[in-house]
């Protein structure tokens, strides 16, 4: 299922040593241009029933490799979770979009991987695959996750607001949703931010709908255009991949951000009503789901994400509010001129004790200092518990 054929027409480099061993089997594919360049790095399947986003980078991937021209860098195709995706489950253990804290992988690589197993085992040779498609460029990686849901919706990107992720992902005619990366901890988005490389999250819509698929194909296709690895006249369909987005975008606000997520556990006998779709907007008051506690109803106008039709997963729906592009292009203009160095002059804001670039900010005193206002200077919220908010500010 999985096609290596990476590098057979051009000069690939830095995959070849997969194929075959453990890692290998996380290489969907790769081209590689002649040309120096930048690496878009597409992972799929870390939900190992989304089975869209290994689709869509096939048929990149053979499109490349039956014409292939100037191109510049490369793209690496990543199986997310293998075991899974073989099974059709989210996940077979735990979900391996949750696990990319930076404690937590320097604690599962300091075993060996025969001792690991499942997700454990999967995020240990993922690690190894991203550390030679980053190797040697560093400062010049793009990197996608591609996904797709047990709702249907239009697709969408979901990125960390740092301002270099920020301009890749609004070159895309999708609406980019912020403030995922407060609501859930460990994803692998996250985890590629954090070592500064252009990250971004993609959700195309049903698992199993074929327009997922087209979504995801159209999105990689721009992504090349945008990360420099091929000009607009080297995809001469680019202006129907542009439209085919556009088209199922059109009306939906170009920024939005969440504001709140319903976590699922596994005895709450979550149950979503009928016929809810991301994007969807719901008033106040609204039933939403049910659960063994009672009605779930919507506690303002917002609009609806990711509602969760499946039996995996602890995420039972996210709200999301619009954000003006007014503080868009503010945040951008105010980031450069660093003024978070000096937050911690402000009453009931502190440095954190151990680490650079961490505010502990004491909600009571410092009440007036809302979370927009840290958000518009590049902080994010760390989820903590305690009766001070900590706050990180990002690298970009
Ligand atoms: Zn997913």
């Amino acid at each position: 299922m999985i096609d290596t054929r990476e590098g057979e027409q051009s000069g690939q480099e830095g995959m070849d040593e997969f194929p075959g061993s453990a890692e290998g089997k996380h290489v969907i594919g790769a081209f590689a241009g002649q040309r120096k360049g930048p690496s878009l790095i597409c992972t799929a399947g870390i939900h190992g029933n989304e089975p869209a986003g290994v689709e869509a980078l096939k048929r990149v991937l053979d499109t490349l490799h039956a014409h292939p021209q100037t191109f510049s860098g490369r793209l690496v195709a990543l199986l997310g979770n293998t075991e899974a995706f073989s099974q059709g489950r989210r996940y077979v253990e735990k979900d391996l979009n949750r696990m990319w804290e930076k404690d937590r992988i320097a604690q599962l690589t300091a075993h060996k991987a025969e001792d690991l197993k499942h997700e454990d085992r999967e995020q240990f040779e993922l690690l190894e695959v991203l550390k030679s498609a980053t190797r040697g460029n560093p400062g010049d990686v793009y990197f996608m996750d591609l996904h797709t849901s047990s709702a249907d919706g239009p697709p969408f990107a979901v990125l960390n607001d740092s301002l270099y992720s920020r301009s890749f992902a609004r070159k895309f005619p999708l609406p980019l949703v912020l403030g995922f990366e407060e609501e859930l901890r460990g994803t692998l988005a996250d985890y590629m931010d954090s070592l500064g490389h252009v990250s971004a999250g993609v959700e195309a819509g049903q698992h199993t709908s074929s327009l997922a698929v087209d979504h995801l194909e159209s999105l990689i296709w721009i992504a090349l255009v945008c990360a420099g690895n091929l000009s607009q006249e080297q995809v001469p369909e680019i202006q129907h991949h542009y439209q085919r987005l556009a088209d199922c975008c059109r009306d939906l606000p170009s920024f939005i951000e969440v504001r709140y997520r319903h976590p699922v556990k596994r005895d709450d006998e979550f149950v979503m009503q009928p016929g809810f779709r991301s994007f969807q907007e719901v008033e106040s008051g609204q039933l939403l789901a049910r659960d063994r506690q009672g009605d779930l109803t919507a506690p303002g106008r917002a609009f609806l994400l990711l509602p969760l039709y499946q039996n995996e997963g602890e995420d039972g729906f996210f709200l999301a509010a619009a954000v003006r592009p007014f503080w868009i292009q503010l945040s951008a203009w105010i980031r450069p001129l660093r003024l978070d160095r000096l937050l911690h002059w402000l009453p009931g804001v502190d440095r954190h004790p151990e680490e650079e670039g961490v505010l502990l900010v004491n909600a009571r005193i410092a009440r007036w200092y809302t979370l927009d206002f840290f958000h518009l200077l590049g902080f994010r919220r760390r989820p903590s518990k305690g009766a001070r908010f900590v706050m990180v500010h990002r690298k970009g």
